[in-house]
């Protein structure tokens, strides 16, 4: 049994997908974006010690949701379809912090001292208030906003710099948090913000009792949005337009002029057999487009290795969606020649499930290679390039006369 593309969970890493077997040891890519590739000891693996091997996709129907797991994690939002929302918050608080600490940087020598003092919870309280009054059910039972009213250091400031404790070097120094460690973060401050009464005492005398307690109630309530999501399955229709993916999703043209933005699911078909899966996305009636943060695609991508559906990205925030200076929709579905992309495989796979689903003909994919070819045989740089489209070419002359 080959151990290449079996997904694992770590015990210390969170989930992941094994790459490559050396002598003694697997290479494993982590899906948390922030942990880079990483060997880990064959004999972890298959003792069952650290690591298990798994056979499920990561993205998880819900019933499987690991109640042993932190609630808040990158595959059960994405699944559920709220990582775009969750990953918004941390990208403006990200923006503030850095801010704060780049002024910090330049008045104090030591930054850590400053930084610190110079966060301004009004700010804060601006910029997490709509996430909480979106979400703050997910938390607490009857809804209440969270918000960091209480004058403590530990609770109020989303602080996204720690100090590194590097103890090899005597400079302190400071790094910024990592979105999957945010998720911890926030996690801690709902918390310690549930457990506090109004004068601001801490009143839990059992942490592990109450910690127990929250889990489950973010957990009934991830129970509560999965079985909307399947009672809705029924009515999920297949994504026929292209989506526009973003960084951030309250950086788009919609978000600050509040047109009607609402989540829906729609189904795509995986590359690899055309089996349908449902993606949650944004949809707006205003603009009739649908919306994804790049990292709940990619999540997706992952956990299905692929799913077929025509991309644009988003790259200038302040663009109005325009279909004029989009790149070609053969392009869009994720075809390309540029060296150590998609090998010839992929190429020719991609190119046979565009026809085989209908969602191109051959004269379409052929008129747009051929215009490539056109422009750009003969220059230099392109010799490549144009091996690979005319290799293509002749691919799909023989997987249509078939
Ligand atoms: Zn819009």
């Amino acid at each position: 049994m080959s151990l290449v593309g079996k997904r694992i969970n770590d015990k210390r890493r969170g989930y992941g997908t094994i790459l490559e077997i050396k002598p003694g040891k697997a290479i494993v890519s982590y899906d948390a974006e922030d942990i880079p590739d990483k060997e880990v000891p064959l004999k972890y693996i298959k003792d069952k010690k650290l690591v298990t091997i798994f056979e499920d996709p990561i993205v998880r129907k819900p019933e499987d949701f690991d109640k042993n797991s932190k609630p808040l994690n990158f595959n059960n939002l994405a699944y559920l379809g709220f990582l775009d929302d969750f990953y918004d918050l941390y990208s403006k608080l990200i923006k503030y912090n850095d801010t704060i600490f780049e002024e910090a940087e330049q008045e104090n020598r030591c930054p850590s001292l400053t930084y610190y003092k110079k966060l301004d919870n009004s700010v804060i309280d601006e910029i997490t208030k709509p996430f909480f009054e979106k979400y703050s059910y997910l938390f607490a039972d009857p809804p209440y906003i969270i918000t960091p009213k209480y004058d403590n250091e530990d609770l109020v400031n989303f602080k996204l710099y720690r100090i590194d404790n590097q103890r090899s070097s005597p400079d302190i120094k400071m790094v910024r948090l990592q979105f999957t460690s945010f998720l911890d973060k926030l996690y801690n401050v709902v918390f310690f913000t549930l457990m506090r009464d109004d004068s601001n005492q801490f009143i839990t005398s059992n942490s592990e009792r109450d910690f127990k307690r929250l889990n489950e109630h973010i957990f009934a309530e991830f129970e509560k949005a999965a079985s909307v999501i399947h009672s809705n399955s029924v009515n999920i229709k297949e994504l026929d337009k292209p989506i526009y993916i973003f960084d951030m999703l309250s950086n788009t043209v919609c978000s600050r002029e509040k047109h009607n933005v609402s989540t829906v699911r729609v189904y795509v078909p995986k590359l690899s057999d055309l089996s349908k899966i449902d993606l949650p996305v944004h949809y707006c009636e205003d603009c009739q487009r649908y919306m994804i943060g790049r990292h709940t695609l990619s999540q997706f991508d992952k956990a299905y290795k692929k799913i077929l559906v025509r991309r644009i990205k988003m790259d200038d925030p302040d663009s109005v969606f325009s279909e004029f200076d989009l790149e070609s929709m053969l392009h869009q579905y994720g075809y390309n020649v540029v060296e150590g992309e998609l090998t010839e495989d992929e190429r020719h796979e991609l190119l046979a499930m565009l026809l085989d689903t209908g969602k191109m003909t051959n004269f379409e994919i052929c008129s747009r290679i051929e215009q490539n070819l056109n422009l750009f045989q003969g220059r230099p740089g392109y010799e490549s390039a144009a091996a690979k489209w005319s290799d293509d070419l002749l691919f799909l002359e023989t997987y249509v006369q078939r």
